[in-house]
């Protein structure tokens, strides 16, 4: 049994009944009826894929059968299918800070990228830096280097590693792109910090708040924010390969030309126009019709991070987390397991990493034996920490699942037959 401190002030014993009493208590403990939950299985990926929410399935099938099947195409207009970009668009500005009319679901997160750094070279129409970290998701890094392969005259991607950001913010810089939550680490940037320092030399914040929303608190315009952008299939269980969203600050739309200048952008779409003239608001930054079946499947899962208030989510996350390191550490007295996550609570998003020397191999053991998690190269163990569906008691099972697969492999075996199907 091991004692562990939230946030420095309250200490917990854990054993398994104190787990079982911490569910027993908790206030978001309906919301796990909500969720669809794989048979004998611990998951612990819903920073990578959100589990499926029961209504996702009933709302679907409906749409389909009733909206899509008996109304057809009058649906866009008598079933809202129209303006559900917007619709789902300000349910999220909720959960991140923003205003009406300042987010629209759409495209992909990456798509939404490349928006946001033409957007923001726009704005900024001096300078041609865009400047990220070498921490940062690949796809961001990407998309920078996509467009100045088009454009290598307008745009100068610049790559430092996040040890010598601050220093490298300076007037040659047209905007930052940095993601809130680090992919592997799961370690929080200060928003607001940097986004205040980067404003001082003129520079424009573009976040990428993929492992963000519906996991921390975000306060886009209370940090004065230009763009952000973020995912809908993870922490917002909107379903596999769910539209995305993004974010601009209104004093920068009517600055916007978009060169994904897509009908469902223009200020007329059904005028069929031959001259393309962008939407005096949000809905410039769509391009073709919307996904409907995606964006109804998104919205029931952003139905339900309202219900719950994303401050109530944070406080269980952190809870979850700070007990899921102290098990560990009790667990695996060795450096077998090496915490690559923040221990200070206040620091670290939505998941708990650890290294571990046979990390590939680890986490496929893992998986095979209903633990899901997963691996993020070199030796990264992710795991998920989702307070809308995990229970206490689950990082108690998943703790004692661990030790077990490690003290029953024989990792040189295992690597092997890895190399034979990979
Ligand atoms: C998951 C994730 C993405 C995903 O981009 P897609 O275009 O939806 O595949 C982008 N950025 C970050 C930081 C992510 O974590």
């Amino acid at each position: 049994m091991s004692v562990v401190k939230i946030n420095g002030i309250k200490a917990y014993m854990i054993d398994k009944n104190t787990l079982l009493d911490l569910d027993k208590n908790d206030a978001l403990k309906s919301f796990r009826e909500e969720f669809q939950i794989p048979d004998n299985t611990l998951y612990f990926d819903g920073n990578s894929l959100g589990l499926a929410p029961q209504i996702t399935q009933k709302k679907m099938s409906s749409v389909i059968s009733s909206e899509w099947g008996q109304g057809g195409i009058r649906s866009w207009i008598n079933h809202d299918w129209g303006i559900s970009p917007q619709r789902i668009g300000n349910k999220i500005a909720k959960l991140i800070g923003a205003g009406n009319g300042e987010v629209i679901a759409a495209d992909s997160t990456s798509i939404n990228i490349f928006k946001a750094i033409v957007a923001a070279l726009q704005v900024n129409h001096e300078r041609k830096i865009i400047l990220t970290v070498e921490e940062n998701f690949p796809t961001d890094i990407y998309m920078m280097q996509g467009l100045e392969t088009f454009a290598p005259s307008k745009i100068t991607p610049k790559i430092v590693p996040s040890s010598s950001l601050i220093e490298s913010l300076d007037e040659s810089v047209a905007a930052l792109l940095l993601t809130e939550v680090n992919y592997k680490t799961g370690e929080i940037s200060d928003m607001r910090e940097i986004t205040r320092q980067a404003h001082q030399r003129g520079i424009l914040v573009i976040w990428d708040l993929s492992h963000s929303v519906g996991s921390i608190p975000v306060d886009l315009n209370g940090c004065n924010v230009d763009f952000a952008v973020g995912c809908g299939y993870k922490f917002l269980n909107g379903g596999p390969g769910a539209p995305a969203f993004i974010y601009t600050a209104k004093r920068h739309l009517s600055l916007i030309d978009p060169i994904l200048s897509g009908w469902f952008g223009h200020a007329n779409p059904f005028a069929f126009n031959l001259q393309y003239e962008p939407a005096k608001n949000i809905n410039r930054f769509m391009c073709g019709t919307p996904p409907l079946l995606g964006l109804i499947a998104l919205e029931c899962g952003v139905d339900i991070s309202l219900k719950a208030d994303i401050k109530l989510l944070r406080k269980k996350a952190k809870k979850l987390g700070a007990i899921f390191i102290e098990l560990m550490r009790d667990k695996f007295k060795s450096k077998e397991f090496e915490l690559a996550s923040p221990l200070d609570d206040e620091k670290r998003g939505g998941h708990v990493s650890f290294r571990h020397l046979h990390g590939f191999a680890l986490s496929r053991a893992l998986v095979e034996n209903g633990l899901v998690c997963d691996f993020r190269s070199p030796d990264i163990i992710r795991f998920g920490i989702t307070p809308l569906y995990m229970r206490y008691q689950d990082l108690y099972d998943a703790v004692e699942l661990i030790a077990d697969v490690t003290e029953s492999t024989n990792w040189e075996e295992k690597e092997e037959t890895i190399a034979l199907y990979t």
